[in-house]
């Protein structure tokens, strides 16, 4: 096999679009498709702090790779954070790798944890929910979400960055659809620039099996090992559907991004509702309480 690009020898063959790409093209590949994710949705702007998201995980350890390369010949300053969930055994080996790849790169990076921020670690909560409700990922995703908008006004950035793959948010969707919570598809658009803290996600049109060969040819370190809990909820049984559609009927999930993006625009516009502060905690939110307050006044009680 030939590279299409350079008529070196290939080591990567992409299904969906017929091209054989060697290592160099194939990553070259990759950060031209992120550039073109930020560039599309002008992700970042000159001068601007990106407070990156990086929990260990192949995704964003990719991320924070493809960022710093481009930030090179960019006008943007990036800031790693961690957030520790407190889940005993799995977080440790994740920080190692984190703090040892950001020394490496010479990026800032701080770890702010659930225990400090929430006074409960995601164990302690899942101590005290009754009939295993809400799931652990539900209050492990509300959580972060709160803990990652503390971290990037702490460290004064004007947008956080998550490594999200395309595969995430096509599962995403599909979870949301299949719980009835229409309102969260509307959270999905990308377009994010009305808000004060933007939220972005430049690998949202990579598949995550490109996610992992770039890891792999560019010999980053992640950790393997999976959160406990992922095995819990729905959503492996739906990457494995959409792997198995995906294998018989190459670039179906190119097809589905672009609808899901047209779906998410629709229900955003359909929804909008003017910000309020929450009246428990005063962060921004769409009702009285935030959904933060909501998840630990209802695990509490119970
Ligand atoms: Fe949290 Fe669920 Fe991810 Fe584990 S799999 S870190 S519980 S969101
Ligand atoms: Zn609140």
């Amino acid at each position: 096999m030939i590279c299409d690009k350079c008529q070196r020898q290939a080591t990567y063959s992409r299904k969906y679009s017929g091209e054989t790409l060697c290592s160099e093209c194939f990553s070259n590949s990759i950060l031209h498709k992120a550039a073109k994710t930020i560039s599309k949705y002008k992700m970042i702007k000159n001068d601007e702090v990106v407070c990156v998201a990086v929990s260990g995980g192949k995704d964003s350890l990719v991320l924070l790779d493809v960022l710093n390369k481009m930030s090179k010949t960019h006008n943007f300053t990036l800031f790693a954070v961690t957030i520790d969930e407190g889940i005993p055994g799995y977080r440790d080996e994740a920080l190692k790798i984190v703090e040892s790849f950001c020394a490496q790169l010479k990026i800032q990076h701080k770890v702010f944890s659930y225990k400090k921020l929430f006074d409960l670690t995601l164990e302690e909560s899942l101590q005290l929910r009754n009939d295993q409700k809400p799931s652990s990922c539900s209050i492990c995703g509300t959580f972060r979400r709160r803990a990652l908008d503390h971290a990037a006004k702490s460290i004064n950035a004007d947008v956080i960055a998550t490594g999200h793959n395309l595969d995430d948010f096509l599962q995403t969707f599909l979870i949301n659809t299949l719980s009835g919570d229409t309102t969260k598809i509307g959270w999905m658009d990308p377009d994010t620039s009305s808000n004060k803290l933007r939220k972005i996600k430049p690998l949202s049109e990579i598949y995550e099996s490109e996610i992992v060969f770039y890891a792999f040819t560019n010999n980053l370190p992640f950790q393997t090992e999976p959160c406990p809990h992922m095995d819990e909820g729905i959503r492996t049984e739906i990457r494995e559907f959409l792997n198995l559609l995906e294998s018989n009927h190459n670039g179906i999930k190119n097809n589905m991004y672009g609808s899901v993006l047209k779906i998410s625009q629709f229900i955003k516009k359909a929804n909008h509702k003017e910000k309020r502060n929450c009246s428990v905690c005063g962060n921004e939110c769409s009702g009285n309480v935030c959904s933060v307050c909501k998840m630990i006044t209802r695990l509490t009680s119970e």
